[in-house]
């Protein structure tokens, strides 16, 4: 191993080779603190080249791979394993905007980039890269590709997939594959970039990529809806999506024990109404034309439901300052849940029409199973991705509580199933549902993806152990 370790050092520099255990500890386990693994060593190379090189080095020594970028992925696929002889290949150093093309609405942008230097880097051009995440600013490009990252804006811009126009990508044999084409239209065979798009680094390493802009929304509308039911954020939905169209921007849905937990673990947050109601939902719509439109457009589409009883309350934000207060009600959400205690978490994807029903039935057998669980229910219903979380019950210790979790699985992923819903909307698989997802894809699909795999990457050095 010391000879390809010096192959990497000559590669990369020393400034590029971490092997001291302390050094490597931050690379070494997720963000979740769930997974720990032992590396043989931690390589940030600076270029494609060097990245080209350190993988063939591998490849030749049939050494594993496990490319990382901001490292705050929630299934531990960033994570090595514990045999100390895998590489953590981690892209922070290739930080570089290559390029921006306001004519052609493009960003080029490398692996590295942290995804929040890439919006200002967009913003500062007067446009807007819209892919947006609460771990925006330690997240990278690379990883939000190969994790095919969600977020808040998915319901108008669509996911990372949606977002790419072009990829580098050096492969497992340490050939450097450049696809960095800035095209909307390209139909010359089958679209290669978007099976490493998602792919969790188990088919090649992104080094590069060319992305979608937009032009910069002038005006916002947000607003904090009290509602009483599921059903309900429903209705208001698709009444604002028929008035508002593209201009819907963000529609998240979160529940009230939800906006307990915040309330109780950050001082810096307000509830948005003097009384509490059983649901709320996040709505924001944006423009690209200045003024009081959108303010109009919003004020009437919930006056209109006020007065039809279909909603309980609503607050439309009259400042920035506000609106970022009532996105921080939804965006604290996840890190409140952490203070509160470990949880049973689920990221899960539900057609649109059947998720009032999905939590209904799924809340019903949970509790009849686990009698006193509290559902720490929220997400991004406006494209049917919904973290349906499972808490204790009061009394009951949370780290007790979390060794249901296999149970609880189970109930939660077989409902989801029987609705033709996914186990995974926008985290991965990872190591975490590595096996779980034997259960809900068909025997094809999986042999398929194994196909795949075996073409792309016959040795399996690339990030063994994840997804497959
Ligand atoms: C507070 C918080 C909020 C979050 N909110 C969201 C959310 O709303 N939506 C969402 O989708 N996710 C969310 N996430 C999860 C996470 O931020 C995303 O999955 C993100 O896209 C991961 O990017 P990363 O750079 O940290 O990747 P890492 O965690 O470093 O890696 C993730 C995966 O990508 C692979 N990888 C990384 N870089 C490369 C590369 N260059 N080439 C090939 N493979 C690579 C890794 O091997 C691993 O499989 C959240 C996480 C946190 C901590």
């Amino acid at each position: 191993m010391s000879a390809l370790l010096e192959r990497i050092r000559s590669v990369v520099g020393p400034a590029g080779l971490i092997t001291a255990a302390g050094e490597a500890a931050p690379y070494t386990t997720d963000w979740r603190k769930r997974y720990v693994g032992v590396p043989l060593a931690v390589v940030k190379p600076a270029t494609t080249a060097e990245v080209a090189q350190v993988v063939r080095a591998c490849a030749e020594a049939r050494v594993a791979i496990v490319p990382q970028g901001g490292n705050t992925g929630l299934c531990g696929a960033a994570t090595p394993d514990a045999s100390g002889s895998q590489v953590v290949l981690n892209l922070s150093r290739m930080n570089r905007v290559r390029e921006v093309d306001a004519h052609n609405n493009t960003i080029t942008a490398e692996a590295g980039c942290v995804l929040a230097s890439l919006q200002k880097a967009a913003e500062e051009a007067g446009r807007l890269f819209p892919l947006s995440l609460a771990s925006e600013g330690s997240c990278e490009i690379g990883g939000n590709l190969s994790t095919n990252a969600g977020g808040t804006a998915v319901l108008r811009y669509g996911n990372a997939r949606d977002l790419v126009l072009g990829l580098e990508v050096v492969l497992p044999s340490g050939d450097i594959w450049d696809g960095l084409r800035g095209l909307r239209k390209d139909n010359t065979g089958y679209d290669l970039k978007q099976l490493f798009v998602g792919a969790e680094g188990t088919l090649g390493v992104i080094t590069a990529a060319v992305l979608k802009l937009f032009p910069l929304p002038r005006s916002r509308a947000t607003a904090v809806v009290a509602l009483q039911d599921p059903e309900s954020a429903l209705e208001l939905l698709k009444r604002t999506l028929e008035e508002g169209g593209e201009r819907l921007t963000g529609f998240e849905l979160f529940s009230d024990f939800c906006l307990s937990l915040v309330l109780k673990h950050f001082k810096d947050v307000a509830a948005p109404f003097a009384r509490r109601f059983p649901h709320y939902v996040l709505m924001e719509l944006s423009d690209t034309r200045p003024g009081n439109e959108l303010a109009n457009l919003a004020e009437s589409i919930l006056g209109a439901a006020l007065e039809e009883k279909r909603i309980l309350d609503a607050a439309i934000a009259q400042s920035d300052t506000q609106a970022r207060a009532f996105w921080k009600l939804r965006e604290f959400i996840s890190e409140a849940q952490a203070h509160e205690g470990p949880n049973i978490k689920h990221d899960v994807s539900i057609p649109i029409s059947a998720i009032p029903e999905f939590i209904r039935t799924t809340d019903a057998e949970l509790a009849r199973a686990h009698p006193g669980v509290r559902m720490v229910t929220f997400g991004h219903v406006g494209d049917g991705n919904l973290h349906y979380n499972v808490s204790a019950p009061g009394g009951v210790a949370p780290d007790a509580f979390v060794k249901e979790t296999a149970a609880i699985n189970r109930i939660v992923h077989d409902s989801v199933s029987q609705f033709r819903g996914s186990i995974s909307a926008e985290h991965g698989l990872g190591q975490l549902k590595r096996e779980e997802i034997r259960r809900y894809k068909s025997s094809l699909e999986l042999e398929l993806m194994r196909k795949i795999k075996g073409v792309l990457d016959p040795n399996g050095i690339m990030n063994p152990g994840k997804v497959l």
